[in-house]
């Protein structure tokens, strides 16, 4: 699963990646089976993952939740534009592969500020030519910006409904940086009918389990910062929740098997309209 070489690979890093620091995106794709990896991250997400035996499922439950709500927003919201921030290191199918397979004609663009991310923004850009994706390198704490290049890109037409997708990002900006505000100003950049999705890691089903995960993470310099139910509504404030509401994620519109306890993924989903 990871690399044997991936000092080598220390050496050949792309340019600001710090390799003796966790980066999330990292950690993430080591645990969904990917390269884009370096020991610092394999260190902090096998610690994790002895707090989380299950912490993969999740991220792959994450990853079939992205799966389900883009096709449920292409299909019965009529959205055609996703900006996902925090997309992470590319897997395929990607956002907007699968919204393209229902509609071909789909926009999407992407933001993340992991340089490892930007790597690999290539493989993000590969749209059907109906469509189109973007890949903005950015950070989610400087909301004017995204919005800034994504009225220069011209990929999405703000005038129109957009779906603001945040899966498993939240958790790594602390209440200091104001995430709620932050959502909201990019959320006020879009028009009625427009949806803003969102998955969050939260201590209400496992305190002591995500507690020794949050332990092991922020004790190797990382922020993460589970939120309870009650926290995670807080986003979708004046937004009109889609059924069932706020619930584990794979319990947010099943489409196959769900697992048996949809309580053993330890992250909310929600999505919601704007009025
Ligand atoms: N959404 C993807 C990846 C989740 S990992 C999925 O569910 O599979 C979290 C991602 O958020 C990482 O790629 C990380 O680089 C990115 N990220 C973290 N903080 C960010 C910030 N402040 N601005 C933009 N992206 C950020």
């Amino acid at each position: 699963m990871s690399r044997s070489d991936a000092e080598t690979r220390t050496g050949a890093a792309p340019s600001g990646v710090d390799t003796s620091v966790p980066h999330s995106a990292r950690i993430y794709d080591w645990w969904l089976g990917g390269k884009d990896n370096f020991a610092v991250d394999r260190a902090t997400g096998a610690a994790m993952l002895e707090a989380i035996p299950t912490l993969r499922m999740m991220a792959a439950e994450n990853r079939r939740f992205v799966h389900r709500m883009a096709r449920y927003l292409v299909t019965h919201a009529g959205i055609r534009q996703f900006l996902d921030v925090g997309t992470g290191i590319p897997t395929r199918p990607n956002l907007h592969e699968v919204a393209q397979a229902v509609a071909p004609q789909t926009r999407v663009v992407y933001v993340d500020n992991d340089p490892i991310v930007l790597a690999h923004a290539r493989a993000l850009m590969i749209s059907n030519p109906e469509g189109r994706s973007e890949y903005i390198h950015a950070d989610l704490r400087d909301p004017d910006r995204i919005l800034a290049e994504v009225s220069r890109g011209g990929t999405l037409d703000l005038t129109q409904p957009v779906a603001l997708t945040l899966i498993a990002i939240l958790m790594l900006l602390g209440d200091a940086d104001d995430p709620v505000g932050r959502v909201r100003a990019l959320a006020d950049a879009l028009p009625s009918g427009s949806y803003l999705v969102i998955t969050h890691p939260t201590p209400d089903f496992n305190p002591e389990a995500v507690g020794a995960a949050v332990a092991a993470a922020t004790g190797n310099g990382m922020t993460l910062v589970p939120r309870t139910r009650a926290e995670v509504g807080r986003f979708f404030d004046g937004w009109e929740l889609v059924e069932p509401g706020i619930v584990p994620v794979p319990a947010w519109r099943p489409d196959g098997d769900p697992p048996a306890d949809p309580e053993a993924v330890y992250y909310w989903a929600g999505v919601a309209r704007k009025p």
